[in-house]
């Protein structure tokens, strides 16, 4: 790593080119994009375009729907008119879960991007004593994955369409596992297998994901395919994600420590949280992510101490209104301090600071400079005053 490395306190992210799906665009220094993915059958289309809208205005800027038959694909072109029509086009993506062509064909006409999982294009005959392929067999399989993808390619390609590359680290290719072990590099190869077909073919709208749902071997699956595109010249974005995180805080921390890590890192354009609740539960923690990080600001910063000793009140309990009272702004940052023996130094150069002065007393902070000392009773509301005078409030 160079000096800048631990300089740099904007985290610099690796060069990809721009992937657009529908109005939305994947890459290319644009900020990453969050998304999700309905688990409605997309059989109902009533329940479908629900639960589409309802992630779609939480901030959820891509949606995938799953398409498991060909009746799945065409139940897809009234959702997305239904969109449309009812609400607004959203973008959408087709979960491909096996290589039924005639499935992934269809949905390619209705759908701004196809996702595919290349373990799941399996040629291989069965055949349990079976230990290795020879080179002549890899490349003959390969030549079968190729002609049955080649439609799908072209029809994405003539219509200005993406699509995704995602590799399971859970359902890699029989030959890959045997030729590169069921590591970073067999997932890796596994995508570059396809990006080539896909490159051949003259088409680069790609994304390519290599989930996992161990951490670490996601972390190097990512880092080994961002390494490897660079030594190749390929410039494809990442999509992001830590594959059956579970539920609850552990959920959570898992998809963020996998997440978090390749972003800080420079590595990834768009990012998905799994979670086993439902999917608007994963649209704050991508927020919160890509806020944590200083990539996207969409929510007020709160800074606020531990409290120790020295804290003069509530602190939990006067954070908690100062976050009511003040949530629905954005690109503020407000810190919340115990006392002013520590407290105006480390408000890590918020907008605005409620300090503890004294007993019963706060002081006002705009920036480091001391507004007024006010009676703690007083205090939430003559910051929201502050904030207002400085014509940077708004009504909830
Ligand atoms: Fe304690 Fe003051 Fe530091 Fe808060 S700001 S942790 S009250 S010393």
């Amino acid at each position: 790593p160079s000096q800048e490395t631990f300089t740099n306190t904007i985290i610099p992210r690796r060069k990809t080119r721009p992937v657009r799906v529908a109005n939305v665009t994947v890459g290319g220094g644009f900020p990453v994009v969050v998304q999700s993915m309905i688990n409605e059958d997309t059989l109902d289309v009533e329940a479908s375009v629900d639960a589409i809208r309802r992630l779609h205005e939480i901030g959820c800027e891509i949606v995938r729907v799953t398409v498991p038959s060909l009746a799945h694909a065409k139940a897809v072109a009234d959702i997305k008119q239904k969109l449309k029509a009812t609400y607004q086009d959203v973008p959408l993506v087709a979960d491909v879960h096996h290589n039924g062509m005639k499935i992934a064909l269809e949905v390619a006409k209705h759908v701004d991007k196809v996702r595919i999982n290349p373990g799941l294009y399996v040629f291989e005959k069965p055949n349990t004593n079976r230990t290795e392929y020879t080179q002549a067999e890899f490349d003959e399989i390969g030549d079968k994955i190729r002609q049955t993808l080649e439609p799908l390619v072209l029809s994405l390609r003539d219509q200005g369409k993406a699509m995704r590359i995602g590799v399971n680290h859970g359902s890699l290719a029989e030959r890959m596992l045997f030729t590169y072990g069921d590591t970073p590099e067999g997932m890796v190869q596994s995508a570059l297998e396809f990006i080539r077909i896909c490159e051949s073919l003259d088409f680069r709208n790609l994304v390519i994901s290599l989930k996992a749902s161990r951490v670490p071997v996601m972390i190097a699956a990512y880092r080994l395919m961002a390494l490897r595109m660079d030594e190749l010249g390929m410039d494809y974005p990442l999509h992001l994600g830590v594959t059956e995180a579970g539920d609850g805080e552990y959920g959570r921390i898992k998809s963020t420590a996998g997440i978090a890590t390749l972003l800080a890192d420079g590595i990834g354009d768009t990012i998905r949280v799994s979670l086993t609740e439902a999917p608007e539960k994963e649209i704050p923690v991508c927020y919160s992510i890509l806020q944590a990080l200083g990539l996207r600001k969409t929510m007020v910063e709160y800074v606020a101490c531990p409290s120790c000793g020295r804290t003069l009140f509530n602190l939990e309990e006067v954070l908690h209104q100062v976050r009511e009272a003040t949530k629905h702004l954005t690109g503020l940052d407000i810190a919340v301090m115990g006392c002013i023996v520590n407290g105006p130094g480390e408000m890590a150069d918020a907008d605005y600071g409620y300090v503890g002065k004294q007993p019963g007393y706060i002081s006002l902070y705009r920036g480091r400079e001391e507004i007024k000392k006010v009676p703690e009773s007083q205090g939430v509301e003559e910051l929201i005053n502050l904030i207002k005078a400085d014509g940077r409030w708004v009504d909830p």
